[in-house]
């Protein structure tokens, strides 16, 4: 008989850490999870699905101008953030109690409060300790603002749920996934809004067509998006709206200030240290490729470990190290052509290398390219582009990387990540026949290339 409380006691009821317990107990393993607030996560809770609804309300203002087009006639609309909130709000209860059944169904035992690391193989939940042979961590992370005077006059994903009433106006600062779903979202749902990025182009480390088409459809959809333009501070005025002022010295009158600035992980007061647990300067565990830290009995997994922050990957690393540490098959986490999406409006879908990327890498490439106005648009007269992208191995013929925005980009994406992951040659794509009318066929008829891209010399 183990002299531990638990064979596997899990810190964290997001994505990764349900998963994990949920596992390791369909295994037989004894299993307790704590967690301090819902069960869920940042996807469930404050990611994932709650933006993705809120994209959806967003894009109505637009499908009823559409629809016109189409010989319908939409009366008087109007727009009631509250209905929506309230709406939301009932389905990530709902989600929550999936969650924590799953766990009761699992025999999972849990333990409300904040867990802290007494030592390798102990911790504190409340008032109780708990002793375990494996310790998994899996806190998540939370939104970061920087520094700047005034700064608490914004608020970050985290409150952008749950806002008394949508701001009139809305600076949002940042240039990655949440800055842009974000402003897609507001400018949607009727919002006047700016966003800053403090560097050249918004989606830094997306292909650079990705980045200028995306850039190019957000300011044609009314989004004021100024790259090079940073807050310095933000002040209130009299009459309670909020003045914004630029690096630059420029000012913006506004409502509301949304920070998506970045995010940090979860393990401030966990203890790492008294477990001896190494961690990055900003507090990201450090992890092998088994997901164990330099501590034997401690794993870590998701957005602590700041690997890639997306909830399927939290998901499968918490498989790999299930069947690693109790099914007594090691695996390691596969971070390899991860497929990935922005719900954007448009929103954007990659699988693989973007160009830059594979000719740093040495490869010879053929580039493929298509920009074209997707079918709906033909009879709306909407100024929308769709752009798809294919980066090929000149020698190999291997399909390197697939780029998208557009339309249905994420739903045709998946499709496309499992060709990537297989492996796939152009040639494969050339012999597959498209489904027509629709966008995605255009992956498969693309014959000629844009460029082709000579190897790098080895420097
Ligand atoms: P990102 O790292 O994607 O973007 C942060 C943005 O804020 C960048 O544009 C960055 O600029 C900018 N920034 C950082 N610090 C400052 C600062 N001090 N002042 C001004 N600007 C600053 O983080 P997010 O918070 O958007 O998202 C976190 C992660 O969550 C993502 O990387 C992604 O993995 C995940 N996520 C996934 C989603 C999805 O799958 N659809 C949706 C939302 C999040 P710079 O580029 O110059 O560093």
């Amino acid at each position: 008989m183990s002299s531990y409380d638990y064979d596997l006691f899990v810190i964290g009821g997001g994505s990764g850490g349900v998963r994990g317990a949920r596992m390791a107990a369909a295994t037989g393993a004894r299993v307790g999870l704590a967690e301090m607030d819902r069960f869920g996560g940042t996807c469930v809770i404050r990611g994932c699905v709650p933006k993705k609804l809120l994209g959806y309300a967003a894009h109505f203002s637009e499908d009823f101008e559409d629809a016109a087009a189409y010989g319908w006639q939409v009366g008087a609309r109007s727009f009631d953030w509250p209905t929506l909130i309230a709406n939301k709000d009932k389905e990530i209860a709902r989600l929550e109690g999936i969650y924590q059944k799953l766990l009761n169904d699992a025999g999972v035992s849990i333990h409300r409060g904040r867990a802290r690391f007494i030592d390798a193989h102990t911790l504190a939940v409340g008032e109780e300790r708990i002793t375990a042979r494996h310790i998994l961590i899996a806190v998540g992370g939370h939104p970061v603002v920087p520094d700047i005077p005034g700064h608490d006059y914004g608020f970050t994903s985290d409150q952008a749920f749950h806002l008394g009433t949508l701001p009139k106006r809305i600076v949002v600062v940042g240039g990655g996934y949440i800055a842009v779903e974000f402003a897609g979202i507001f400018n949607g749902l009727g919002a006047e809004v700016t966003q800053l990025y403090r560097g050249e182009q918004i989606l830094r480390g997306f292909d650079d067509d990705v980045r200028d088409t995306l850039a190019e459809e957000i300011r044609k959809k009314g989004v004021d998006l100024r790259c090079h333009a940073n807050p310095a501070r933000i002040d209130q005025q009299g009459d309670g709206s909020l003045l914004v002022t630029l690096e630059s010295g420029e000012t913006i009158e506004t409502d509301g200030v949304m920070f998506a600035t970045g995010r940090r992980a979860n393990t401030s007061g966990l203890g790492l240290d008294r477990a001896g647990v190494k961690f990055t300067h900003d507090g990201f565990v450090l992890v092998d490729d088994y997901s164990k830290s330099n501590v034997d009995s401690i794993h870590a997994v998701g957005d602590v470990t700041n690997r890639v922050q997306l909830t399927p990957v939290a998901i499968a690393e918490a498989m790999a190290f299930v069947d690693t540490v109790f099914r007594g098959s090691p695996q390691a986490a596969d971070h390899h052509n991860v497929p990935s999406a922005v719900f954007s409006q448009p929103p954007v879908a990659v699988v693989g290398l973007r160009e830059g990327e594979a000719a740093e890498r040495g490869h010879r490439l053929e580039v493929y390219r298509t920009s074209f106005r997707p079918m709906k648009h033909t009879l709306t007269g909407r100024d929308e582009k769709t752009m798809m992208k294919l980066i090929v191995d000149a020698d190999s013929r291997v399909v390197l990387g697939a780029h998208m925005v557009g339309l249905d980009s994420p739903e045709i994406m998946q499709g496309l990540g499992v060709a990537v992951k297989a492996g796939v040659t152009k040639e494969i794509f050339d012999a597959t026949i498209g489904i027509h009318p629709t966008s995605a066929e255009e992956f498969v008829t693309m014959r000629t290339p844009l460029r082709t891209v000579e190897r790098k010399a080895a420097e």
